[in-house]
């Protein structure tokens, strides 16, 4: 079916990679004709970020991933834009008005964003789930590129890594960028924190790891250049995944708000958050005839557990709390004292199934 907002490449190897390029065409769908504009503006980044899919479609092929590519122009719906951003539809782009765009009312772009924007972003919501079921993490690379020249001025850098509150993934990439002699920019020319992009949606809000790499159009503007420039990025990507290790979900953002037009903001998502753990704890304090070991054996976490997140994520922070006191704070008395109070003997059929719950848990 040729109407599918987006193309899909297949994987040929079981890798937790999906590569994304969300600006990948200039191509638009029939009848939106050009939007009015001439046929120069669909040689220029105002439609489509240059060489960024045969950067994708190289990468994807040497690892064997998943790609998704946009199949049409940014000027038509920009794929990297929260469903609710006012740029959803451009209707100005770099001071000229599009004017296929300019009338474009709030029914328009409903029907856009059912028809191009949800089919794209839902099929990536799936490619991630499928994985996420085989017990795999899929690392999330976003591919875009830039202009050399903004605004009347030279933009210095060759490569820029975007990214928000996960560097997990993108301090080692800067770094290797940066041995490997790229002047590389740290979220630039573009700030990776924009809230509902396309990474926070899918990376950020999934505690995936993720990064969203800038390209220089200049250095990737033929098919060519396009992709001895990804053969140079993949020593360097899989360096950078090598440093991270294997992913894992990790949030670094409040959770997603509970689906509905509720407002809430960041503050008070990790209250509710908060509030959450507060019960859980109260909960532990008050059930000890709850056993950590009952707690190991059918969920692969327990009380210390909990402590050391606390700790870990102190130290996150800068924070450094000593191992008793965070399992302390969970116990709710030092944790020789519950101890010595609440636990009971083990039989040797816990301890057998204890055994073998570690060799399934991760
Ligand atoms: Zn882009």
């Amino acid at each position: 079916m040729a109407d599918l907002p987006f193309e899909r490449i297949a994987p040929t190897q079981s890798v937790d990679l999906i590569f994304l390029c969300d600006h990948a065409s200039n191509a638009l769908p029939e009848p939106y004709g050009t939007l009015g504009l001439d046929e120069g503006a669909f040689a220029a980044h105002i439609a489509f970020d240059i060489g960024a899919a045969a950067v994708t479609r190289t990468l994807a092929s040497a690892y064997g991933a998943t790609a998704i590519l946009a199949r049409w122009s940014r000027l038509l719906i920009d794929l990297n834009r929260g469903a609710d951003d006012p740029t959803l539809v451009m209707r100005l782009s770099d001071g000229r008005i599009i004017p296929g765009n300019r009338d474009a009312d709030e029914s328009e772009i409903v029907r856009r964003r059912a028809d191009y924007f949800d089919p794209y972003h839902k099929t990536v919501a799936a490619e991630i789930d499928a994985m996420l079921v085989e017990g795999r993490t899929p690392v999330i690379v976003s591919m875009h590129s830039f202009t050399p020249v903004w605004k009347s001025s030279r933009r210095p850098w060759e490569v820029g890594v975007l990214w928000d509150r996960d560097g997990r993934l993108a301090r080692p990439l800067m770094d290797a960028f940066k041995r490997a002699g790229f002047v590389t920019g740290d979220n630039e020319p573009y700030s990776g924190e924009l809230e509902n992009d396309c990474m926070y949606v899918h990376g950020t809000m999934r505690g995936l790891p993720h990064v969203l790499i800038e390209m220089r159009q200049d250095l990737i503007g033929t098919d060519e250049d396009a992709r001895a420039f990804a053969e140079r990025l993949k020593p360097l990507l899989d360096e950078a995944l090598n440093v991270m290790g294997p992913p894992v979900v990790k949030f670094t953002r409040p959770l997603m708000p509970p689906k509905g037009d509720t407002p809430m903001d960041e503050k008070m998502r990790t209250e509710l958050e908060a509030a959450t753990f507060r019960r859980l704890v109260a909960h532990l304090r008050e059930r000890t005839d709850v056993q950590n070991i009952d707690l190991m054996i059918s969920g692969g976490f327990c009380r210390n557990c909990l402590g050391d997140w606390y700790r870990e994520a102190a130290a996150d922070k800068g924070i450094a709390i000593d191992k008793d006191a965070a399992r302390e704070l969970v116990y709710g008395m030092p944790q020789a004292e519950w101890k010595a109070r609440y636990q009971t003997e083990v039989s040797p059929e816990k301890q057998a199934a204890f055994a073998a719950a570690q060799k399934t848990h991760r």
